[in-house]
C-alpha cells in the first residue's frame, strides 16, 4: 500500500470485497502465490517462552504419578516398554490451569496475533529436536532402530527417523509428542480464536462454537483412548524423526486450527437447518470412527469379549484373526471413513467462499489414502493369502462402492 502513488484513484486501492460491501476481506485463492509474511511477523520473544513453558508443563504432567502404567507391544528384543496413560488427566489439569490464568487476567485472544510467531517457534523446535534425535540414534543399539529408517541416506533417515523409541529414562520422546503438547495446544489455540472473535464481535458465532466444540471432542477422545495409540503405525513401525516431530509439534496445532483462525476474520452466519445438518454429519462420522476403532481394539486385546466374540473372522497363518463382519466388514478402513466425515463437518461451518477452511479435509483425504495404501502393503506382507481373501470379502478400502 505504501508504494502506491498518490495519483491512483481511491476506488482502486480499496479491496474488492470492501468496495462491494462484503464484511470479510477478499478471498485470495485467485491471487497466487499468496504474499509471504514479513520476517518481523514471524518473531515475537514471547512465542518461544510460551512454547517452552507449554512443553515443560506437559513434560511434568507426563511424569506425574497419576493414571495407570501400561505396556506396549513386544519389541524385536522381546522386551515391552512401559507407558503412562495420563494424557486425559493432562488435558483436565491444563484446562484447570488455563481457567486459573484467565481469572488472573491472561489474554488468550492474544494467541491470534501470536499465531505466526508461535508456529515459527514450533517449527524451529521440531528441527532442533530432530537434529538431537538423529545424532543420538548413532549411539542406540541396532535392535532399537526402526526397520525403515536406516537406509544410509542421511536426509531420508533424518526425515523418517532412525530410532524407534528414543527415551530419556522412562520419558518416551515419541509417545510424549504424539498427542499431548500438540493436540492440547490445538484445543487451546482454538479457544484463543474464539476469544478473539468475542473481542471483535461481542459474542461467539454458532460457526465458531461448532468448530471449536467438534475439535475439542476429537482431542478429548484421542486422549481418553490414549492407550490405543500404542498399536498404531506411528508407535509400532515409524522411527522418531523430523516427519513425526514436525507433524506433532507444528503441523497439527497450527494447521488443524486454521478453521477457527479463519472464522475470526471471516464471520459466517449459519441457519439452524445448516447447523443441524453439520452436527448430524459430525455425529455420524464420530460414531463410525469411535465404534470401528473400539471394535478392533477390543478384538485385538480380547477376541473372546462378548462385544466381539460373535463377529465373523478369517484365520491367518500368524495366529491372529481378521474381522470380516461388523464395522470391518463394511470397508477395510471404516475408521478412516468416519474420520473424513468429521473432517468435512469441521470445514462446512466456514462456508464456501474460501478454500482455506477445506485445506484440512483435502490434505487429510490424501494422507489417509496414502496411509491406507501403506497399511495394505504391510497387511499383505503379514497375512498373505488370508489378506487376499479378506480383500475379496470386503472389496472397498474406505468409501463403500466408491474406493
Ligand atoms: P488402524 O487403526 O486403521 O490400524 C490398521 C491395523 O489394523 C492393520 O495394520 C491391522 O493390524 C489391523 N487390521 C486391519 N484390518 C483388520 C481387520 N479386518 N480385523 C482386525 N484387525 C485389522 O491404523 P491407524 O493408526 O492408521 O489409524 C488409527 C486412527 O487414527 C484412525 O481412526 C485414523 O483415522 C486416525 N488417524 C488420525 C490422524 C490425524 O491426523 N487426525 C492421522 C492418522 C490416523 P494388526 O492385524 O497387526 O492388528
Amino acid at each position: 500500500e505504501g508504494h502506491e502513488t498518490a495519483s491512483q484513484p481511491p476506488v482502486l486501492r480499496a479491496p474488492l470485497g470492501a468496495t462491494l460491501g462484503y464484511r470479510s476481506p477478499d478471498a485470495s485463492v485467485c491471487q497466487w502465490p499468496p504474499p509471504l509474511p514479513f520476517m518481523e511477523e514471524l518473531w515475537d520473544p514471547l512465542a518461544p517462552v510460551l512454547l517452552l513453558g507449554w512443553m515443560a508443563l506437559h513434560a511434568l504432567l507426563y511424569l506425574m504419578p497419576v493414571g495407570k502404567v501400561t505396556e506396549g507391544i513386544v519389541l524385536r528384543d522381546g522386551k515391552r516398554l512401559k507407558y503412562p496413560i495420563n494424557g486425559f488427566h493432562s488435558l483436565c489439569i491444563s484446562t484447570l490451569l488455563l481457567m486459573l490464568f484467565l481469572r488472573l487476567g491472561a489474554h488468550l485472544e492474544s494467541l491470534f496475533e501470536l499465531f505466526l510467531p508461535l508456529a515459527a517457534s514450533a517449527i524451529a523446535l521440531s528441527f532442533l529436536l530432530s537434529f538431537y534425535l538423529y545424532i543420538r540414534s548413532f549411539w542406540a543399539p541396532p535392535h532399537d532402530l526402526a526397520v525403515g529408517g536406516n537406509t544410509g541416506n542421511p536426509l531420508y533417515d533424518f526425515f523418517i527417523g532412525r530410532e524407534l523409541n528414543p527415551r530419556i529414562g522412562f520419558f518416551d520422546l515419541k509417545y510424549f509428542c504424539e498427542l499431548r503438547p500438540g493436540l492440547i495446544g490445538w484445543a487451546v489455540i482454538n479457544l484463543g480464536m474464539l476469544m478473539k472473535e468475542v473481542e471483535l464481535q461481542g459474542s461467539p458465532s454458532l460457526a465458531m462454537l461448532l468448530v471449536v466444540s467438534f475439535q475439542l471432542l476429537y482431542v478429548a477422545d484421542a486422549l481418553w483412548n490414549e492407550e490405543a495409540i500404542l498399536t498404531t503405525m506411528d508407535i509400532v513401525h515409524d522411527g522418531f524423526g523430523f516427519m513425526l516431530a514436525f507433524g506433532d509439534l507444528a503441523w497439527v496445532p497450527f494447521t488443524y486450527s486454521l478453521q477457527a483462525a479463519y472464522l475470526v476474520k471471516h464471520p459466517q452466519t449459519l441457519s439452524s437447518l445448516q447447523a443441524l445438518a453439520i452436527v448430524a454429519l459430525k455425529v455420524v462420522g464420530y460414531t463410525i470412527f469411535r465404534r470401528s476403532n473400539s471394535q478392533k481394539n477390543q478384538f485385538r486385546r480380547d477376541p473372546t469379549h462378548p462385544s466381539v466374540s460373535k463377529l465373523e473372522t478369517i484365520a491367518t497363518a500368524t495366529g491372529k484373526r481378521l474381522l470380516v463382519s461388523g464395522w470391518w466388514g463394511l470397508v477395510r478402513h471404516p475408521n478412516y471413513l468416519g474420520d473424513l466425515f468429521m473432517a468435512l463437518a469441521w470445514s462446512l461451518p466456514c462456508g464456501f467462499s474460501h478454500l482455506l477452511p477445506y485445506f484440512y479435509v483435502i490434505y487429510f483425504t490424501i494422507l489417509l489414502i496414502h496411509r491406507e495404501d501403506r497399511d495394505e502393503r504391510q497387511c499383505k506382507a503379514k497375512y498373505g493369502l488370508a489378506w487376499d481373501s479378506y480383500c475379496q470379502r470386503v472389496p472397498y478400502r474406505i468409501f463403500p462402492y466408491i474406493y
